[in-house]
């Protein structure tokens, strides 16, 4: 991916969302969300992700920037 990463701690939407490029440091037990547990949830396995590879990705909640694929935010659904 040539667009630029997310910056977690300026981004608003970043901040709202409480997106982290590791989701090992993320609140993603807290939150819970349907679909794998806790622990397994990544961008790499999320619905929004727009790419099946890479380390750096696209998101469609982060129009022009990229995601890392171990990271995590508070939207985290399923990929199909
Ligand atoms: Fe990652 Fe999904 Fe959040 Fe996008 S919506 S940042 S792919 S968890």
């Amino acid at each position: 991916s040539d667009l630029p990463p997310v910056d977690p701690a300026t981004n608003p939407i970043a901040i709202a969302l409480k997106y982290v490029h590791d989701a090992t440091e993320s609140e993603r037990e807290s939150y819970n969300r349907p679909g794998a547990p806790a622990n397994e949830q990544t961008c790499a396995n999320c619905a929004f992700d727009m790419a099946s590879e890479g380390e750096w990705r696209p998101c469609s909640l982060f129009p022009g920037m990229a995601i890392h694929e171990n990271g995590w935010c508070t939207s985290w659904a399923l990929k199909s």
